[in-house]
């Protein structure tokens, strides 16, 4: 057998092989798979914007106004003029000096982490950190450490012991704000405060905290009062609670111009399309104008808790949209994924490695799309497993 096929079986007899449902409708509550509608739970699409009319809409005027393909990348011919103001309001929704778009997320961390710490230096990250922040790390060619868990003392002794490094080494922390995978929150504050005491520059991934938390969906950086001297590097991204798809990273004038010179991910890729970044302005005013959104996220959240303590689910330590339900072993995850689906409820079985051994879970997400009935239907669902 040759070496790929080999890898194959193996995954499969692990319980890890991976496959794709195919949609046939938008990202929604009710979605169509296959011909078969189902409920589903496993979106990032917290406010439900993917698919609201005034984003659908903004994006089509755009796309009159513009084509589809922005046809060359920032630097050459590619950045618009709705780019622009994007990154312009971006930034000033999360009290910066400017903001810089990049075409994913994934991208934007490999860029960002590539541009500031090479060989010589020294990036530190939480051991849960989302995969592009681990890549983005371990391409970079600088010492690559992980730091436990939300644990600002493990990483204080790891900074510690890199004291009295050679001077003009850069040391750069990492970590998620809301982790993907957990739904728990970063210790920004102290992981600031550390930070700064330690001569260390701070870099924020803010994909799940963007849109949802902080004064009027700002972020967890403002939801904690962090301002660019306390967190010089933040990074959101646009798929998940904005609805749309790309990413930014915000910070001082000088970090931004930085990038444009330096970011590979940013320089050698095609501009994300014009009329994306005109959606994106639309749902930066939705949050404003639709700013229930948030207050109805958080009451599904708590409802869901709630029912799921009362069934003595395993639940995460977690108040955000992110609700997994731990689960142990990955067969007994998919097993579990597909009774669920048996009954019209879709809910995404994660396994190893995206999570850690003897954690399968399903992960459950929500919307500000979903309903009160909607969240019922789940947990009964659940209470027929
Ligand atoms: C989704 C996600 C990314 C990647 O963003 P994309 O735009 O989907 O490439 C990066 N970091 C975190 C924490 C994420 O959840």
């Amino acid at each position: 057998m040759s070496a790929i096929s080999q890898k194959l079986a193996n995954k499969k007899k692990q319980g890890l092989y991976r496959t794709r449902r195919v949609l046939s409708s938008p990202q929604q509550p009710m979605v169509c798979v296959d011909d078969v509608d189902y409920l589903a739970f496993c979106s990032n699409d917290y406010l439900g914007l993917a698919n609201h009319p005034r984003v659908v809409a903004a994006f089509k005027r755009a796309a009159d106004l513009y084509g589809v393909g922005s046809g060359a990348s920032h630097l050459v011919l590619g950045h618009s003029k709705v780019h622009h103001q994007l990154e312009e309001a971006l930034a000033e929704k999360v009290g910066r000096d400017r903001a810089l778009l990049f075409s994913s997320g994934y991208m934007a961390n490999v860029g960002v982490i590539n541009a500031l710490v090479g060989a010589g230096d020294t990036v530190f990250e939480d051991k849960l950190n989302h995969a592009s922040l681990l890549d983005g790390g371990l391409i970079s060619k600088a010492k690559f450490q992980r730091y436990l868990h939300n644990d600002t003392e493990s990483l204080h002794r790891k900074l510690i012991d890199g004291e009295g490094k050679v001077a003009e080494s850069n040391t750069l922390v990492v970590t998620d704000s809301v982790f993907s995978m957990d739904g728990d929150v970063a210790p920004l504050t102290d992981l600031s405060a550390i930070c700064r005491q330690q001569d260390a520059m701070l870099m924020v991934d803010d994909a799940h905290g963007f849109g949802v938390m902080g004064e009027k969906g700002a972020g967890a950086l403002n939801a904690n009062g962090l301002t660019q001297d306390d967190v010089p590097v933040l990074m959101a991204t646009l798929g998940k609670a904005l609805g749309t798809a790309g990413a930014f990273v915000a910070g001082s004038d000088e970090l931004i111009e930085y990038l444009i010179q330096e970011a590979r991910t940013y320089i050698y890729t095609t501009a994300l399309p014009p009329a994306v970044a005109a959606a994106t302005l639309e749902s930066l005013q939705i949050l404003v104008d639709e700013s229930w959104r948030q207050d109805k996220l958080q009451q599904l959240i708590k409802r869901f808790r709630l029912g799921a303590q009362s069934l003595g689910l395993n639940l995460m330590a977690s108040s955000t949209a992110i609700q997994p339900v731990l689960v142990g072993g990955p067969d007994k995850a998919l097993a579990m994924s597909q009774k669920l689906q048996d009954q019209g409820l879709l809910v995404t079985a994660i396994r190893p490695p995206t999570v850690p051994k003897g954690t399968a879970r399903l992960r459950v997400t929500l919307s500000a799309n979903h309903s009160e009935e909607n969240i019922d239907q789940l947990l009964d669902g659940f209470s027929c497993l």
